[in-house]
């Protein structure tokens, strides 16, 4: 079925300058990306996004990683989305992430690993709301 999730390019990413490199991939897994933006985060935006993970012992330091440069936010479009691009970017941890995947080729750490993807259609509604007016998705 037709989906959408929430993409985010992280900062570690765009600080190497290879935010095309994973569009190219996104792309070749056949999602679309149908709303896109590059911004930097302040510490209550990365707060507010990752606040489900606020108990987890590595809570400060995603939040100081994540507002550490620019992000590109993005809503992916296609056939099981949310699915689609948990594939093509791979295990949370790079060592675990199957090859191929954007984790495997780009990412530097378990923490620095180059994206975020809604991990469900719900949450990926809710990610999405907080990142985007609905005016700014072009399907
Ligand atoms: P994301 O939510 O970014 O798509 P994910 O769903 O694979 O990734 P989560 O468990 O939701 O992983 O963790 C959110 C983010 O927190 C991870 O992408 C990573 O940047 C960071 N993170 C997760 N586990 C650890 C850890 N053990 N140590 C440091 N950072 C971590
Ligand atoms: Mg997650």
């Amino acid at each position: 079925m037709a989906e959408r999730t929430l993409s985010i390019i992280k900062p570690d990413a765009t600080r190497r300058n290879i935010t095309g490199k994973i569009i190219a991939k996104l792309e070749e897994a056949g999602l679309r990306v149908i709303a896109q933006k590059r911004v930097k985060w302040s510490t209550a935006d990365a707060e507010a996004f990752y606040a489900v993970h606020k108990e987890r012992p590595f809570f400060a330091d995603l939040v100081s990683f994540m507002t550490s440069g620019p992000i590109v936010m993005q809503v992916l479009e296609g056939e099981d989305a949310v699915a689609c691009n948990r594939e093509v970017m791979g295990a949370t941890n790079p060592a675990d992430a199957a090859a191929g995947t954007i984790r495997a080729e780009f990412a530097e750490s378990i923490e620095a690993n180059s994206v975020h993807g809604s991990d469900s259609v719900e949450n990926a509604a809710i990610e999405i709301a907080q990142c985007f007016k609905p005016e700014e998705l072009v399907g």
